[in-house]
């Protein structure tokens, strides 16, 4: 079984449905298996700002999918989700990136892991910290001002309760 993490961000309509759908249709997939969530973070816009807050979450999943099959899956929820692509960085229904996937090193066209970029996002590395016991990614956590990213906790609840044990 292959360990994967991913970034799961919205910031269109109600937000937080995109991310249990999106989170739903993870472990409908018979070769995945959610094994934690993070708690939900919202996040002020960075890049193009002149967008609506994000919700954030990051997910652990136990897989026996390639990176590539993954990365499909992850595009199909995106669609299925209702994604429109019409502005870079711009606001989106769901975005599911693939942050890590065992320790492996993967860099071809469609498909860059570790994710680039993702160790100077605090809306992704702070998530992520959460439920990682790895000492540098805490490290990383840590040294972000969470006021000055602009992520705050979005809710009180526990994401392993509200997402997995909702009944659909
Ligand atoms: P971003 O997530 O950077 O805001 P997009 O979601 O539009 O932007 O992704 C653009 C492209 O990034 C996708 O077509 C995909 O092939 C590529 N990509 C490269 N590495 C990854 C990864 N680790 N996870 C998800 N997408 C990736
Ligand atoms: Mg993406």
């Amino acid at each position: 079984m292959n360990r994967a993490y991913l970034s799961i961000g919205s910031n269109i309509g109600d937000r937080y449905q995109y991310l249990q759908e999106a989170v739903r249709s993870l472990s409908a997939v018979p070769s995945i298996t959610v094994i934690k969530l993070s708690k939900v973070y919202e996040t002020d816009p960075v890049g193009y700002t002149d967008q609506a807050a994000f919700l954030n979450i990051a997910v652990e999943l136990g897989t026996s999918l390639s990176p590539h099959d993954l990365l499909a899956v992850c595009q199909n929820i995106e669609q299925e989700l209702g994604r429109k692509r019409i502005i870079r960085w711009g606001p989106r229904t769901v975005d599911l990136d693939i942050l890590l996937y065992n320790d492996e090193n993967i860099e071809s066209d469609d498909l860059v892991i570790p994710h680039p970029r993702m160790e100077e996002r605090a809306f992704v590395v702070i998530p992520l910290a959460s439920i990682s016991s790895d000492a540098a990614l805490l490290q990383k956590a840590a040294e972000f001002d969470p006021e000055k990213e602009g992520i705050r906790l979005w809710t009180a609840f526990d994401g392993d309760d509200v997402f997995v044990h909702t009944e659909n």
